[in-house]
């Protein structure tokens, strides 16, 4: 069988054949994206999406061209009406950000040079360094710490606990394995941690029973002294505790564990000290709140998101690790065809980024913070975070002020956890009825607050990573869940 001759086939790009036709057509595209961002507030924070354009999304792998214009006609009309919401002034849902026009902007841009960051010679490097530099200098870690942007949280944490796993192992740890353990590896985190750790101990290999998690105070931070004596438990039982995570910001109630003591702690039992401040972390940009993070600097390793409360576009995530020895350590791998460092040409000078994560091809995210950052000026973050924090105790006290709502914890940082009672109810109906009023909020398109179980009362949480919403943004929830709550109880009484 011969190959057929091609020679007579015309070549193709997917560049396009009339630039000037794609360039209206792209600039349509930015002037609709900035039309819905300017009116984002005169939609429903959110709605669901209709059978029939659930059906749409059923079609086969299209084969032939249906052309740009028609692909972004079938975007207006599939995608852009139903977003999480998460743009909107009154999405106050899990832990979501925003984003903003200008790093929106930032986002195409990058689009557009489309550059593998994964460590050459290039621009991109040297703003994802800076950007990195940046950070430490906003949670007041050391400036000669390493770092990494990853995809978020959840990454951060695993790359933090990597590190800590290989570094703290007793042995060639990334040589033979976990399995070559003498001793089980236990590490530790409150009753209150998020998840993400816990799929990172699994991913890890530790398995989740080597998360041992404390219980917590009154206030939701973990027990100090239930740590020390669950350490001494461990290490007498021949297990090896190598880790401890502190909270920066609990995902329920964004309750802070006391880093300092947790610093002190580790540092006395030779044990690696990593923080989840997911959200948290940035609460050291306002002066007012900078005391919650007291001891965060001396962790060894902080996880922390910029897609939070540095509302930025998905997605960006940062891991900062004390040691840049350590870090590197845990990651580099440098075969013959990556090597780098002679100094010249394209490999030569920077930093790889590769040999600080499990990744070779990377995004260029740090482009939306570094522009963000510039055209606002930290001090416009230090005041949103600030103002989310005023919100969340506005809101707190309008609650407060309802005898129809009940507050179901402390509301220290930018979290609000409430629920509605009527009288005449028992805990189940209670928990039925505030599970109601949440998706009825949500599906009428009024706010999106997201679902919390404290102890074990169902209610709604706000947590307010939201540089659009308002003072009258809150006044509208609590008057239309108490509104609603009435109406519910009176049908279901
Ligand atoms: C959101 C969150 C995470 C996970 O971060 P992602 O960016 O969603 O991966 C981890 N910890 C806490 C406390 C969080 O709020």
């Amino acid at each position: 069988m011969t190959m057929e001759d091609r020679s007579g086939v015309p070549e193709e790009t997917l560049d396009p054949e009339d630039w000037q036709a794609f360039r209206q057509l792209a600039h349509r595209m930015v002037d609709d994206a900035l039309t819905y961002l300017e009116t984002v507030r005169e939609r429903p924070a959110w709605q669901p999406v209709p059978e029939a354009v659930r059906r749409r999304f059923r079609e086969p792998l299209p084969a032939g061209p249906q052309g740009a214009e028609q692909a972004y006609q079938d975007f207006l009309e599939q995608v852009l009406p139903y977003p999480l919401g998460n743009i909107h002034p009154r999405f106050w849902g899990w832990v979501i950000g925003t984003g903003s026009p200008l790093s929106t902007m930032a986002e195409m841009l990058a689009a557009a040079m489309n550059p593998n960051v994964a460590g050459p010679e290039q621009g991109a490097n040297y703003v994802e360094a800076q950007v990195l530099d940046w950070c430490k200098e906003m949670l007041g870690y050391p400036p000669e710490a390493s770092g990494l942007l990853v995809d978020g949280g959840s990454m951060a944490n695993v790359l933090g606990l990597a590190v800590a796993r290989n570094v703290r192992a007793e042995y060639d740890l990334r040589r033979r394995g976990l399995c070559a353990s003498p001793r089980p590896m236990v590490l530790y985190a409150s009753r209150e941690v998020h998840s993400s750790v816990q799929k990172a101990t699994e991913l890890l290999g530790l398995g989740s029973e080597a998360l041992r998690l404390i219980p917590v105070n009154a206030g939701f931070e973990m027990d100090v002294d239930a740590l020390e004596s669950a350490i001494a438990a461990d290490r007498a039982a021949g297990a090896y505790p190598f880790c401890v995570v502190g909270c920066a910001g609990t995902v329920n109630t964004g309750a802070f564990d006391d880093l300092e003591r947790l610093a002190d702690l580790c540092r006395r039992e030779a044990m690696w000290f990593h923080v989840d401040g997911a959200f948290g972390a940035l609460a050291a940009l306002a002066p007012d709140l900078r005391p919650l993070v007291r001891g965060m600097e001396q962790a060894d390793s902080v996880a922390f998101d910029l897609h939070k409360w540095l509302y930025m576009p998905y997605e960006a995530g940062c891991i900062l690790v004390h040691s840049e020895e350590e870090h590197r350590r845990a990651f580099s791998l440098v075969p013959d065809y990556l090597a780098h460092g002679t100094g010249r040409g394209l490999a030569g000078g920077s930093t790889w980024w590769t040999e600080y994560g499990p990744q070779l091809s990377r995004g260029f995210r740090a482009l939306k913070v570094w522009m963000s950052i510039k055209a606002h000026g930290i001090d416009a973050f230090r005041r949103l975070i600030q103002q989310n924090v005023d919100q969340a105790r506005t809101l707190a006290d309008l609650v407060d002020r309802e005898p129809e709502l009940e507050r179901l914890a402390p509301a220290p940082l930018n979290i609000v956890c409430f629920r509605y009672v009527a009288p005449g109810l028992d805990e189940a109906q209670l928990s039925a009825l505030n599970a109601e009023l949440l998706a009825e909020i949500q599906e009428r398109g009024i706010a999106v607050p997201s679902n919390v179980l404290i102890g074990g009362k169902a209610g709604l949480r706000v947590a307010i990573t939201n540089h659009r919403s308002r003072r009258e943004d809150f006044e509208l929830l609590v008057r239309e869940a108490v509104r609603l709550g009435r109406e519910m109880a009176a049908a279901g009484g």
